[in-house]
């Protein structure tokens, strides 16, 4: 960054405030739009997934000594730009100068992702609930488990940062790691971009479970992922009128989960049972489901 004259200067929080409103300032003037992350009274993270997140980073003593000092700086608004791409973290950090942090994150293995779908099939009933964390306990216990759950270790987290002080975790990354907790609140979808997972198959494993259908020739039919099309256009036609479930469905689920509407959530439930319902008659009768149209899922990885 050719700042590395500054290393060792104190520079106040108010300075770094200032630099870095120009940066984002100065990155407008260029088109780069500046994601920042901005935090709002003490709590960093409000969410399930967005605290979740934070205490699974605090839980392993390798980090545990070295996390606090991220907190400050993420507090401050010293995360002037954080992207998350699958697998990925690319943050800027206004600290003495401005410094790039990259963390990289192992994608889920599919075993352990298998087994979790496993152990959760059938009891998350919407997506509204699954992005606000809405679990029964047996749930809860699954993905938050170090061992089975969906929580990367710290051999998971690969970090980096262009800061002069980087050994193993500066407070730059630090800061970032806790940022991507904040902006859990408000996307929590990403985590599951994180570690490289479709985060609707929890609900159509679920749907599919629903199904209590038996013979190997509709479990075929079942896996084919059919079932999970129709699920999805189904699901969006029983909410006609809903805009925000058909727009969930598609995967626009940001909008469901900021609002978080009790409205969207019953209609969710009705659409789902409905569905469930429609579904089962299907394979009872047929066993074979026609591809009505392609429908838009968002890419695995
Ligand atoms: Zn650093």
């Amino acid at each position: 960054m050719g700042y590395r004259s500054t290393w060792g200067r104190y520079v106040s929080v108010a300075e770094r405030k200032q630099n870095a409103g120009r940066t984002v300032e100065k990155m407008k003037k260029k088109g780069q739009a500046a994601n920042p992350v901005v935090i709002n009274g003490r709590e960093i993270a409000r969410s399930f997934w967005g605290k979740a997140w934070c205490q699974n980073l605090e839980a392993y003593s390798d980090f545990a000594n070295r996390l606090p000092r991220g907190r400050t700086y993420v507090r401050n608004g010293s995360v002037i730009d954080l992207q998350v791409s699958p697998g990925q973290v690319k943050a800027l950090v206004m600290g003495s100068s401005l410094y790039t942090v990259k963390i990289e994150i192992q994608a889920l293995a599919t075993a352990r992702w298998k087994t979790v779908l496993d152990h959760c099939s059938g009891q998350i009933d919407s997506l509204v609930e699954l992005l606000q964390g809405k679990f029964s306990k047996g749930v809860m216990e699954v993905i938050t488990s170090p061992e089975r759950g969906l929580f990367p270790v710290p051999s998971h987290i690969s970090m980096n940062c262009s800061c002069p002080d980087w050994a193993t975790m500066c407070k730059h990354v630090a800061a970032v790691l806790y940022g991507v907790g904040a902006r859990l609140d408000e996307q929590p979808e990403l985590f599951f971009q994180l570690r490289k997972v479709d985060h609707l198959e929890l609900l159509t494993a679920a749907s599919a479970a629903s199904l209590n259908v038996s013979g190997n020739q509709s479990k075929k039919i079942i896996q084919s992922g059919d079932l999970s099309g129709l699920f999805g256009i189904d699901l969006g036609d029983a909410a006609e009128g809903g805009a925000e479930l058909g727009a969930k469905v598609k995967g626009k689920s940001e909008t469901v989960a900021k609002t978080g509407v009790r409205g969207a959530k019953s209609r969710a439930k009705k659409a789902a049972t409905k569905v469930a319902t429609r579904v089962k008659k299907v394979a009872k009768s047929t066993l074979r489901v026609t591809k009505k149209k392609p429908v838009k899922r968002p890419k695995k990885g």
